[in-house]
């Protein structure tokens, strides 16, 4: 952590946001006694991944039919449609599609990055997992994916901080100067409520900071009528194409850090920091940046529900679809 970084931390426990930090870090969590308990065996995963997939009841993909019967025989349960026939492996069209592996292995990814306070690194996970480097980085970005996607699906709205941040280099997830070569820019956004708590990050790279790039990032990531409020770089105005209003706050000679409108995106700044110099090795940050921080934000934005985060990542693991490794592979669209 930076020391501007920790400045930032230890002025906030000043500020009184002890209490919120302890309410983070306390949290039970589950243990791994009880995860074991609940999801050692093969038929136990088979059972939990049902109920996450079809909580009220087995419906057919393609017909949305109730009434269906079991079909055993090869790995996972297949389940017939009585209407219209269709059958659908308790696996196919999820993120577990086409897998090799056991359902235990990939709970248990799923318990350890869901309860890693700084996230995990696919070498840890190979090292826990017992699997090979190339399965375990596979399990950990399919995982990731699921929670960009989940992110994906909300947008920031009422009083916003937005900063612009570097990704990349020795001073990942830290400002590293405007226009420096060979980073990924992103927007770190932070919504707040009506007493200044935060409640949910956004962290999105951008093409550059540009008027054009940053009313693009605005369109898709905040609800009309909000409030962002930045320090005086240009592209920011931007916002108002996506119908936001716009506060401009001149830093004027002193650090944004030492600005309360800039606490929260500063703090969430220094977090990410710690958690990739921490957790992660160099990776190629042009190509994955947006599922990196995508994942950050997932789990910044569930900070207070550790206890059932795995089963939250395990719907989110349900709904996002099959992840071959080619789509995997990819790279990142940006805004
Ligand atoms: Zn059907």
């Amino acid at each position: 952590m930076s020391l501007w970084g920790a400045h930032t931390v230890l002025q906030n426990l000043l500020e009184g946001s002890v209490m919120t930090m302890n309410r983070i870090q306390f949290q039970p969590g589950l243990s791994m006694p009880e995860f074991f308990k609940r999801y050692g065996s093969e038929s136990q995963c088979a059972t939990a991944l049902e109920l996450a997939r079809w909580p009220d009841g087995f419906a057919c993909p393609r017909c949305g039919g109730g009434a269906h019967c079991v079909l055993r025989g090869g790995t996972h349960k297949v389940f017939q449609c009585n209407a219209c026939r269709h059958q659908t492996s308790l696996i196919a069209g999820t993120l577990f599609q086409g897998t090799k592996l056991a359902l235990t292995v990939w709970f248990l990814a799923i318990y350890l990055i869901s309860q890693a306070k700084t996230g995990l690194s696919a070498l840890a996970l190979k090292r826990h997992l017992g699997v090979s480097y190339p399965t375990a980085w596979l399990i950990h970005h399919k995982l990731m994916q699921a929670m960009a996607q989940r992110e994906g699906l909300y947008t920031l709205g009422g009083q916003v901080q937005v900063d612009d941040a570097y990704l990349g280099g020795e001073r990942a997830g830290g400002k590293a100067g405007r226009g420096s070569e060979n980073k990924v820019p992103f927007v770190a956004a932070i919504s707040l409520s009506d007493d200044g708590h935060p409640l949910r990050a956004k962290l999105t790279p951008v093409t550059g900071f540009t008027l054009k790039s940053v009313a693009l990032w605005a369109k898709g990531h905040l609800a009309p009528g909000s409030t962002v409020v930045s320090d005086g770089l240009a592209c920011f105005s931007a916002v108002t194409d996506a119908g936001c209003a716009h506060q401009v706050t001149v830093v004027a000679g002193r650090k944004p850090q030492d600005l309360p409108e800039f606490q929260w995106v500063n703090t969430v700044l220094g977090n990410l920091k710690t958690s990739l110099s921490g957790s992660y090795h160099a990776f190629n940050f042009r190509k994955y940046a947006a599922r990196y921080l995508a994942a950050f934000a997932y789990r910044f934005n569930r900070r207070f529900h550790l206890e059932s985060l795995h089963e939250r990542l395990l719907v989110a693991a349900v709904h996002c679809g099959p992840q071959p490794q080619r789509s995997i592979r990819l790279a990142e669209v940006h805004c």
